[in-house]
């Protein structure tokens, strides 16, 4: 009897449904929005995941955005045997902790200090406490469709897995919790003047996705995260931009070099670890020292600056320093896939709107254009749905949800992004008939 394609994979979701809820550690893993099961992996290597039925696919999450190099990348691997082998965690300073911290200073503008934690999450959760013990104020403006991490101040009108469930908000939060998170629209200056203008000397922070990536691949428009700093200079207001995506994504110095634009704190995550559990923020001197065990605002964890993943983080800011033309490079390949699928899409009458920046895209089916919340809300779900699956038998691993972008790997060759197109015009073939 012939084997199902996903046979192994069905069979240890089962399995996983039963032990973990949903059988997935990160909601938006599980396929609901997109249907069918997810496949489970056994290894990755390069541009290439291997699921347990032996299925091969070319890659376009990279762990969400992590894995920059694509997977398994030597140097990190290598670096994390060897630390590996002189022990997981201390607790205790080490050197790694200053070599990462330099590495992010030289590269990342108006950034003197950098605290590792281990996750985006609380690298966002602790920048806006901090933005809050600095400036004695308590407010903190997010956009419509931003996900900042899980943390309950941010779990309002959020992207990622809560447009992929359509969840609003989450049960379990307080109202307290959120009281003081205003909410602005993505890409409207006047949104956000209009808070300001009511609640003039109470907001601490605007925190931004400086491109969003969580509801699909949204780009700022121009004006927009400048008018954001300006904003936020004439309250005294802390401008925080989260580059848990777009950080050493973007370019080197992340959104700040790419878009030319202050912030006062920035958030990391992903790359940063190059696959292992990371995340950073950063800022001024004279507002970092405002953390704990010099000032009074309270922020530790016992993995934070954990040698595994200092070793793996210095690997891969190594990499990218050595590497002049990867931002170009990674431009070239993006735009490549974005203008073949944008003329695929033509040649069968598809009406899809493309967004793309640097090496993050996102198709949103039967759109204008896409520009916020409200327009990225507008795409057709079932289009989406029918495309992914079309792609995942092809072999190609798309983010299992029309609200998240795709992230390129420097990994990916020409001819997997050929391959990348065929497949899409098979799968058009056989949606368009
Ligand atoms: N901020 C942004 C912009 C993100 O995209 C994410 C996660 O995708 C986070 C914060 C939270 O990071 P983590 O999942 O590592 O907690």
């Amino acid at each position: 009897m012939k084997r199902e394609r996903y046979e192994n994979s069905r069979r240890l979701f089962w399995k996983a449904e039963r032990l973990i809820p949903g059988g997935v550690n990160s909601p938006v893993r599980a396929f609901n929005s997109v249907g069918g099961n997810p496949v489970f992996v056994k290894k990755g290597k390069g541009a290439y995941l291997y699921d347990v039925d032996d299925n091969i696919y070319i890659d376009y999450v990279n762990s969400w955005g992590a894995l920059l190099f694509g997977h398994a990348f030597f140097s990190v691997v290598d670096s994390i045997q060897q630390q590996a082998l002189l022990g997981t965690s201390y607790g205790i300073p080490t050197e790694a902790e200053i070599e990462l911290a330099q590495l992010f200073v030289d590269a990342v503008p108006h950034v003197e200090k950098v605290r590792f934690v281990n996750s985006g999450t609380e690298a966002t959760m602790s920048a806006v406490r901090l933005a809050r013990g600095f400036t004695g104020r308590n407010k903190i403006i997010k956009f419509i469709g931003c996900y900042h991490g899980h943390a309950d101040s941010f779990l309002v009108a959020g992207g990622s897995g809560l447009s992929t469930l359509g969840i609003p908000d989450s049960a379990g939060v307080p109202q307290g919790a959120i009281a003081d998170t205003l909410l602005a629209d993505f890409n409207s200056l006047d949104s956000v003047a209009l808070l300001f203008e009511q609640f003039p000397e109470s907001i601490a922070a605007v925190i931004v996705e400086p491109v969003a990536g969580n509801m699909g691949c949204v780009a700022p428009v121009s004006g927009f995260l400048e008018g954001l700093r300006k904003l936020c200079s004439q309250y005294q207001t802390l401008l925080i931009f989260d580059e848990v995506m777009t950080g050493f994504r973007l370019a080197r110095g992340g959104a700040q070099e790419y878009f030319q634009v202050e912030a006062d704190l920035v958030t990391f995550g992903k790359i940063v670890g190059g696959g292992l559990p990371v995340g950073a923020f950063a800022g001024k001197k004279y507002i970092m020292d405002q953390l704990a065990p010099l000032g009074p605002v309270y922020q530790a964890g016992t993995l934070s600056g954990n040698p595994l993943a200092m070793s793996a983080g210095i690997q891969m800011l190594k990499r990218i320093n050595r590497d002049e033309a990867l931002y170009r490079r990674m431009e070239h390949k993006t735009a490549y896939l974005e203008e073949e699928l944008k003329s695929l899409f033509e040649e069968f009458k598809v009406p899809v709107c493309i967004n793309r920046v640097g090496s993050m895209i996102s198709l949103f089916f039967d759109s204008d254009a896409v520009t916020d919340y409200a327009s990225a809300q507008c795409a057709d779900a079932g289009t989406f749905r029918a495309f992914f699956q079309g792609m995942l038998e092809q072999g190609v691993y798309l983010p299992p949800s029309p609200f998240e972008s795709w992230f390129l790997s420097d990994a990916l060759t020409q001819e997997d992004l050929d391959h990348t197109v065929e497949a899409a015009r098979t799968v058009l073939s056989g949606m368009v008939k």
